[in-house]
């Protein structure tokens, strides 16, 4: 079973408290975007997950977010692991801050979710994909959605306007953790104001939006060249910028194709990796049986 696996942004990204359990409060709002992990999942009787990635950095071995998310999903309903095979097309950047591996999980417990005759609704998926990741539930339902909680709490918002969403993520690895420890240890210095951007995303005003979106993670993770990348998004008419997740990646959004065009073509001195892409309004999709 082949399955589209598809990135995020965070148009706007606060967390709210810490919890006494460790984890985090957290306010997202979130929009699944058209680039997109191809995975595929096949039974068979071996008795063992395998996973083949041939992307430079990512785990093939039981540290990845589909071994983790498999033996979830065999753990929760109870039924016998006999053999799986996950074969990952990896396109998402990845340590990018777009859930590229979140992605990849979720569309695991998608496919496994059909290949087993599990039926579960995609409400009980999110509950095991929780437990692996904040974004997996998200990315089990995708489109625009409000994440709270620990990012199990899901609730929808309406739809981004067509636009162009140019992303750019510097050659430049961020450690999460210490980003939250920090949080942790200091606190915000400025909190960002989720209620103006609700209004703003259910009356679907574009520059609105673009123009409140904020990322609580950009007062504690420094990466290189986010200012540059800002600004030549700006001077090429970009209605709004930030940083998505916990970085590096850093977006744009624009109204029309040609001026992200010429935007991304002066970014390549920053980034490395320059997509153009556009909101979609769906989470994981099964695309072949
Ligand atoms: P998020 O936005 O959810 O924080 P991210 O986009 O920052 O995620 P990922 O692409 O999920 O980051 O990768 C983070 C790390 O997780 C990688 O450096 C890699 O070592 C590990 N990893 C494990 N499984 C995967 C996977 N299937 N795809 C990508 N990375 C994976």
């Amino acid at each position: 079973m082949k399955v589209k696996a598809y990135a995020k942004i965070n148009l706007l990204l606060d967390i709210v408290s810490k919890r006494t359990d460790g984890y985090h409060d957290l306010f997202m709002i979130m929009q699944s975007v058209g680039i997109y992990d191809t995975v595929t999942v096949t039974l068979n009787r071996s008795k063992r997950i395998t996973v083949l990635c041939d992307t430079e950095g990512v785990p093939t071995d039981k540290t990845n977010i589909v071994c983790k998310a498999a033996r979830e999903f065999f753990k929760q309903t109870g039924i016998k692991n006999t053999g799986l095979k996950i074969i990952i097309d990896k396109r998402i950047p990845h340590a990018a801050g777009l859930a590229g591996g979140s992605a990849d999980g979720a569309a695991v417990l998608v496919a496994l979710n059909r290949l087993t005759g599990a039926n579960l609704s995609n409400d009980e998926l999110c509950e095991i994909g929780v437990k692996i990741g904040a974004d997996i539930p998200f990315c089990i339902k995708g489109g625009t959605l409000l994440a709270q909680g620990v990012g199990d709490v899901l609730n929808k918002v309406k739809a981004l306007r067509k636009c162009y969403i140019l992303l750019a993520k510097p050659d430049y690895a961020v450690n999460t953790a210490s980003a939250y420890r920090q949080f942790d240890e200091c606190g915000k210095a400025h909190t960002p104001d989720k209620l103006s951007m609700l209004y703003a995303m259910q009356s679907r005003d574009l520059r609105e939006i673009a123009q409140r979106m904020e990322n609580v993670f950009e007062q504690f993770i420094q990466v290189p060249y986010k200012v540059d990348i800002k600004d030549v998004m700006r001077q090429n008419g970009a209605l709004g910028v930030c940083m998505s997740g916990s970085g590096p990646t850093v977006f744009g959004i624009f109204e029309d194709k040609s001026s992200a065009r010429k935007a991304a073509d002066e970014l390549t001195s920053f980034a490395k990796d320059i997509i153009i892409t556009t909101p979609v309004s769906t989470g994981c999709k099964i695309v072949e049986e």
